[in-house]
C-alpha cells in the first residue's frame, strides 16, 4: 500500500480517522456503511491501534448468573461474552445454571507470573557457563535494573537454558494488575542490556520463544504462565438429570474418551472440549489480547462419577489477563469489566477466577450435550 497522506498517518481525531477511511474507500473502491460508526472518541484507542479507520462490532451477551466461591471472585456474576457463535452463550449459561444450583464453583490461582525469554549468543560453552554464573551472582542487581523501568512490575526469577553457545533465559515477572507483556518486554530489554554490558554475551532477541507468548507450548503447560488457575464443582445427581439431561457416568465416559484419549491420540496440548471458546468470548468482551486465548486452549478437564454425582474440574495453566492497561482502557471493554467488578487495581486475579469458572461451565454443558448426542441439534437450532 502506498504511503499516501491519509492512509498511514497516526492521528486519532475523528477527522483523522474519517480522512484515512475515505482514503481506504478510494483505494479499495468499497463504500463503508458501518465501519465509521465509532461510538467513542477514537483518541481513547491511540495506544491500541495504528491506521485506525473505524470500529468493528461483535455482538455482546452475557452468561449466568453463576455462583463463584473463589479467593478473589465471590458471589453471583453475569459474565460478558462477545461472540458470533450461536449456541455458545446458551450452552455456557446452562453449565452455569448447573454450577449455581449445585452451590457454586470453587476456584483458586496457584501461580501468577508473566515470562519473557531472551536469547543470547555467547562465544562458546565456557563463556555461556560464565555468563550463567554472573547472572546467578547478580540477580539482585538485575532486579534493581527492572525496578527502574516499572513501578508495578518485579523480576521474580531467572531460569537458564543453555544450548551450545546459545543461552536462553526465562525471566518471570510479577506484573500487578496488568497482563504485563509490554511491561515485561520493556523490563527485559533493560535487563538484557545490563547483562550484555557486564558479560559480553550478545542479545540476539529479547524474545527467544521460550517465553512462550501467543503459541501453544509445553513449557507453559507445565510451568504455567499468567495465572495458573483451577476450578471445580460437584453437581448432585438430580441436577445432572434436571439441568444437563444426562447422568454422571455418561459425562465421565465422554470426558475419558474424548478429552483424555482423543486429545492424547491427536497430540493436543491440554485436554478439553472447547476451553478456548469461552476464553475468546470473555477476552474480546473485556479487552484482553485475543491472541493469548491460545494459553487457555491448553486446559485440562477432569470428570468423575462420584456415587451418581458429577465432579468436574478444569486446570487452566495459562490465563494471561489484566484489568489495567492494554485493551482494558477502551470504553466498551471497560464497561464489560465493570459488569463483573473487574476494572482497575486489585482485580486481575478476580478476572482470572471468573474466566476459569466460565470455562468450567462451558466444558460441563458441552460434555453433557455430547453425552446425550445433542451437540449438532443445539447448534442447528440456535446457530443456523
Ligand atoms: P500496558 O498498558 O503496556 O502497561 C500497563 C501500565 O499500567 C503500566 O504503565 C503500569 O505502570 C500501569 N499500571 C497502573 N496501575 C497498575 C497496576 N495496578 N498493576 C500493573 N500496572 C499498573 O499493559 P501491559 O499489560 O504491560 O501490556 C499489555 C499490552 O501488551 C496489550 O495491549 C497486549 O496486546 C500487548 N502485548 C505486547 C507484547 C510485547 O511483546 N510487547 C506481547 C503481547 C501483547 P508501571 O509499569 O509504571 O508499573
Amino acid at each position: 500500500m502506498q504511503d499516501r497522506k491519509g492512509l498511514k498517518n497516526r492521528g486519532y481525531s475523528r477527522e483523522d480517522v474519517d480522512d484515512r477511511r475515505r482514503a481506504v474507500e478510494e483505494f479499495t473502491g468499497v463504500k463503508f456503511s458501518y465501519i465509521q460508526d465509532c461510538g467513542f472518541d477514537p483518541a481513547s484507542a491511540s495506544k491500541n491501534i495504528e491506521n485506525m479507520i473505524g470500529v468493528t462490532q461483535i455482538p455482546l451477551g452475557f452468561a449466568g448468573p453463576v455462583k463463584i466461591s473463589g479467593e478473589f471472585a465471590k458471589g453471583d456474576f453475569l459474565v460478558p461474552m462477545a461472540t458470533t457463535e450461536g449456541a455458545l452463550i446458551a450452552s455456557v449459561s446452562r453449565g452455569m445454571s448447573a454450577i449455581t444450583k449445585s452451590g457454586g464453583a470453587a476456584v483458586r490461582i496457584f501461580n501468577d507470573a508473566i515470562t519473557r525469554a531472551p536469547v543470547f549468543k555467547t562465544e562458546n560453552l565456557k563463556h555461556c557457563i560464565d555468563t550463567m554464573a554472573w547472572i546467578d551472582s547478580n540477580t539482585d542487581a538485575l532486579k534493581a535494573v527492572v525496578k527502574e523501568t516499572t513501578s508495578h512490575g518485579e523480576l521474580e526469577s531467572i531460569d537458564k537454558y543453555p544450548s551450545g553457545r546459545n543461552l536462553f533465559l526465562r525471566f518471570s515477572f510479577k506484573t500487578g494488575d496488568a497482563m504485563g507483556m509490554n511491561m515485561a518486554t520493556i523490563a527485559s530489554e533493560a535487563a538484557c542490556r545490563f547483562i550484555e554490558k557486564n558479560t559480553g554475551a550478545v542479545l540476539v532477541s529479547v524474545s527467544g520463544n521460550m517465553c512462550s507468548d501467543k503459541k501453544p507450548a509445553a513449557i507453559n503447560l507445565i510451568n504455567g504462565r499468567g495465572k495458573t488457575t483451577v476450578a471445580e464443582v460437584l453437581i448432585p445427581e438430580e441436577i445432572v438429570k434436571s439441568v444437563l439431561h444426562t447422568d454422571a457416568s455418561s459425562v465421565e465416559e465422554v470426558n475419558i474418551s474424548k478429552n483424555l484419549i482423543g486429545s492424547s491420540m491427536s497430540g493436543t496440548l491440554g485436554a478439553n472440549a472447547h476451553a478456548a471458546n469461552m476464553a475468546a468470548a470473555v477476552f474480546i468482551a473485556t479487552g484482553q489480547d485475543p491472541a493469548q486465548v491460545v494459553g487457555c486452549s491448553m486446559a485440562l478437564t477432569f470428570c468423575e462419577n462420584i456415587n451418581g454425582d458429577l465432579y468436574v474440574s478444569v486446570r487452566i495453566p495459562v490465563i494471561e489477563v489484566g484489568t489495567v492497561g492494554g485493551g482494558t482502557r477502551l470504553p466498551f471493554q471497560s464497561e464489560a469489566l465493570k459488569m463483573i467488578g473487574c476494572i482497575g487495581d486489585g482485580k486481575a486475579k478476580k478476572l482470572a477466577e471468573i474466566i476459569a469458572v466460565t470455562i468450567l461451565a462451558g466444558e460441563i454443558s458441552t460434555l453433557a450435550a455430547q453425552a446425550t448426542g445433542q451437540l449438532g441439534s443445539a447448534h442447528a437450532q440456535l446457530g443456523r
